[in-house]
């Protein structure tokens, strides 16, 4: 196996703790508890060994990041390895004068999520009375301190009617980018694909309404979107590839190519406390498993997008056809697809919209 190219970015998951419960969250079903988390000196130490292997860019997620007692300090300790630091939050936890240390200690950039663009659809999505005001105040101080702020929301079959009212409060919050991302059906928005999983009709008339919003928003805020599972006729890159550009450490210190990895059955992960990320990256077998386009199978190996999607989604060949190692099961040449298409008519044609499991320990 030729030795990888060096990692473009760490998304580093300090902790699954979070004050909200939404129920499309990415994180896995069971969650890691707080005893278990690395300590401060051991994600300090993986930022150096992240910046050493050539790493610019550092996501600081969760869970909620600002959880963790020590996120000024985590994020002056990814400064001082010279890593770009950017904060995926949902805003709670952060006051004024937290952000004003995590400004000094070096923080780049604000992710903020965003529930919902009414206040009830936000407070029931997160589960968490009173988290859109907050949310708003977030978003004030950031742009006050001089941040870069970009909105993540979070698109699926309750609330994509919003999409207008959305970006007009997107604009009005100051962020400069929008990430317009469809659910993605991992973690615990598996549990709640019947309520959440978008109709074809919503889907296409989604498309039109992006395309024409990108033109009505251009020098104002760029649109970033993310299409929704299940719908294309082909699989998007998993992490623009296996192993290829990116990785994942997870509260307790587990190395993943992909934030929903350890939903693969049988592929194990190797640990930052007991290796250095750069080797782990590099040999560890759950990365070299499906790296490249060598493990593909057929009819991935003769078609001539296999250096463009590398095969699709793991995750979702291994959901969706108990196979890790099958073509993804979304795309229109998998031999799988019919059952793709017969679990979409079942999920859009049953539940009822307020029929939610909220994400929660234990
Ligand atoms: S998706 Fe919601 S529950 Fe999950 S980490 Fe983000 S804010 Fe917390
Ligand atoms: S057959 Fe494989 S490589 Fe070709 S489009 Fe489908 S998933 Fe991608």
């Amino acid at each position: 196996m030729p030795e990888p190219n060096p990692p473009i970015a760490l998304l580093a998951e300090l902790t699954h703790r979070c004050p909200l419960m939404c129920p499309y969250c990415s994180n896995p079903l069971e969650l890691v508890q707080k005893q278990q988390e690395l300590t401060t000196d051991t994600w300090t130490r993986v930022f150096r060994e992240a910046a050493d292997i050539g790493v610019l860019q550092l996501h600081l997620s969760g869970g909620e990041p600002a959880s963790r007692r020590d996120i000024v300090e985590l994020t002056a300790a990814a400064h001082a390895a010279g890593l770009y630091t950017n904060l995926i939050t949902s805003g709670i936890g952060l006051t004024q004068a937290r952000l004003a240390a995590l400004v000094n200690a070096g923080l780049d950039h604000v992710q903020l999520s965003l529930q919902g663009a009414r206040p009830e659809m936000a407070d029931r999505i997160g589960g968490y009375k009173g988290g859109y005001d907050r949310k708003m105040r977030v978003a004030e101080l950031v742009t006050d301190a001089g941040l870069p702020l970009t909105l993540n929301a979070v698109m699926h079959r309750q609330n994509l009617a919003d999409l207008g009212q959305t970006l007009d409060l997107a604009l009005s919050m100051g962020a400069r980018r929008i990430e317009v991302a469809c659910v993605q059906f991992h973690g615990w928005a598996t549990r709640n694909r019947a309520s959440l999983l978008p109709t074809e009709s919503q889907v296409e008339q989604l498309k039109k309404d992006i395309a024409i919003a990108r033109d009505t928003y251009r020098n104002r805020m760029a649109i970033d979107f993310v299409p929704p599972d299940y719908y294309s006729d082909f699989p998007k890159a998993c992490m623009g590839g296996w192993g290829s550009t990116g990785l994942v450490v997870s509260p307790a210190g587990q190395v993943m190519p992909c934030h929903a990895a350890d939903s693969i059955p049988g592929l194990a992960f190797e640990s930052v406390a007991d290796r250095h990320l750069g080797e782990i990256w590099r040999s560890s077998h759950a990365f070299n498993a499906y790296r490249g386009t060598d493990w593909l199978p057929q009819p991935c190996q003769s078609c001539e997008r296999r250096d463009v999607d590398f095969g699709g989604c793991r995750c979702q060949a291994a959901a969706l056809a108990a196979d890790p190692g099958a073509t993804d099961p979304v795309c229109r040449k998998s031999p799988y697809r019919p059952k793709v298409d017969a679990m979409i008519e079942d999920m859009t044609s049953r539940a009822s919209a307020s029929d939610l499991t909220y994400r929660k320990f234990g």
